[in-house]
């Protein structure tokens, strides 16, 4: 029989993820909302030296929970909950890692957990969208040519996350994504491991956004920046471009788990607000009874149990390590849905109040239209659904 419980572990964790996020992260998600480009530093070294103690999942090699994925899934609502801004900074593989872990070989996925053993926090980042390609990645112009016993790396790479904690703050890793014959397309695209003293990599510029503005996100220049040919990841028969879409499955839905935590807080602030007005949700009350705003918090409940779902289900599918593109894509397509949907709504039932500064929803609102752009927008995560369920290829359907 399925079920929903989650095992006492998992509640565990949630708890202790809930006091970090009431104690190291709402107090101050306002002042780095306020001041982009400064880094939460004192968030980042309580995580690097005394959260990683608890929420061992965050130290890749340190998992003890069977199902270590799912277990992720709980953590990353619960910190998105708190502020989504702050996940991104968390100092743990997140998007570079799970390229390596999902591409490289067993002496670069040792690489990997070294490092995040090492006394000095670790980022690594993942850099694959270019000024003319974003959606479609397969376009990528950035060149990687052998010579001799190294890879030379020339382009430009966008809106790369934590390239400045991976390149400048930390010894970390920045997975590059480079074709190695242009003519060739996808077939030649492979993802390389550029570390902080390559020669020829440097961070151009920091954007400035609407939203997540605790994360710096950068653009990087790659200019013959030499890597030793071993930095390949996965090897010359490594599993190359496929091995994106691989990266993308498994960091889908963590980014979804992240957007349902967000939905949550403004659900959570929404009937804080209204019962300090004396209003009580009639759960349970016939539809046709209910008043209209009961049914738009009824409604936005049931669309969240939904996205949660789903990301629950396409969770599970890696931790059995079976297919999950399917329920990956769904899960993001339909969270980034609701986050957006449900912050605006917020925003309009608390009027003024949710538009004003005095609470945190107005920046929700900004932070949660992220998860219907990056790791593939809402019409790419729709038409990947659509080929999968319809049995169309990539080039039928595009
Ligand atoms: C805060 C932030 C962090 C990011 N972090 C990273 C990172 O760490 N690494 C990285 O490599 N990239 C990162 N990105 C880039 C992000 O992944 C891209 O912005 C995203 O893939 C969309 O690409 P694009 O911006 O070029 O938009 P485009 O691909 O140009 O899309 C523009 C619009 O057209 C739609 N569209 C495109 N193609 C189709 C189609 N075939 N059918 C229907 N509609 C379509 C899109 O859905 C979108 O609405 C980040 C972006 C942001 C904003």
């Amino acid at each position: 029989m399925i079920s929903f419980e989650n095992s006492q572990y998992i509640k565990d964790q949630q708890k202790y993820t809930e006091t970090v996020a009431l104690e190291h992260i709402r107090p101050v998600a306002r002042y780095f909302d306020d001041h982009e480009h400064e880094e939460p530093w004192d968030f980042i070294n309580f995580i690097w030296n005394e959260g990683r103690k608890t929420l061992k999942n965050l130290a890749p090699g340190e998992e003890t929970f069977e199902e270590p994925f799912m277990l992720q899934m709980h953590i990353n609502e619960m910190i998105g909950w708190g502020d989504m801004g702050f996940y991104m900074c968390l100092p743990y593989p997140s998007l570079g890692g799970t390229a390596i872990t999902s591409n490289g070989n067993e002496a670069q996925k040792n690489r990997l957990i070294e490092r995040f053993r090492s006394d000095k926090v670790t980022w690594t980042a993942m850099a694959l969208t270019e000024s003319h390609c974003g959606s479609d990645a397969g376009a990528i112009r950035a060149r990687a040519v052998q010579d001799g016993d190294s890879w030379v790396l020339n382009g430009e790479k966008l809106f790369v996350t934590n390239a400045r904690k991976s390149l400048i703050d930390s010894d970390g890793f920045l997975v590059v994504w480079a074709t190695t014959d242009p003519s060739a397309g996808y077939k030649a695209i492979k993802p390389f491991l550029v570390e902080k003293d390559a020669p020829g990599v440097k961070i151009s510029k920091l954007e400035d956004k609407l939203g997540l503005r605790s994360s710096d996100t950068a653009v990087v220049l790659l200019e013959d920046c030499r890597v030793p040919f071993e930095n390949l990841l996965g090897g010359v028969d490594g599993p190359g471009f496929k091995g994106a879409m691989k990266t993308f499955d498994e960091a889908r839905p963590v980014i979804a788990a992240c957007g349902c935590g967000i939905a949550r807080a403004t659900l959570d602030l929404l009937k804080e607000k209204l019962a300090e007005e004396g209003i009580k949700i009639r759960y349970g009350l016939p539809r046709n009874l209910m008043t209209s705003l009961e049914r738009d918090i009824v409604d936005m409940d049931a669309q969240l149990n939904a996205a949660w779902l789903l990301v629950i289900k396409a969770a599970s599918l890696v931790d059995q390590k079976k297919p999950n593109t399917l329920e990956s894509s769904m899960s993001k397509a339909k969270t980034g849905d609701i986050v957006t949907r449900i912050t605006q709504k917020g925003v309009e039932l608390l009027g003024a109040l949710g538009y004003s500064k005095k609470t945190l929803l107005e920046k929700w609102m900004r932070d949660g239209r992220i998860i219907d752009i990056f790791e593939g927008t809402g019409e790419i995560n729709r038409l990947v659904i659509a080929r999968l369920i319809l049995g169309y290829s990539g080039k039928d359907l595009r």
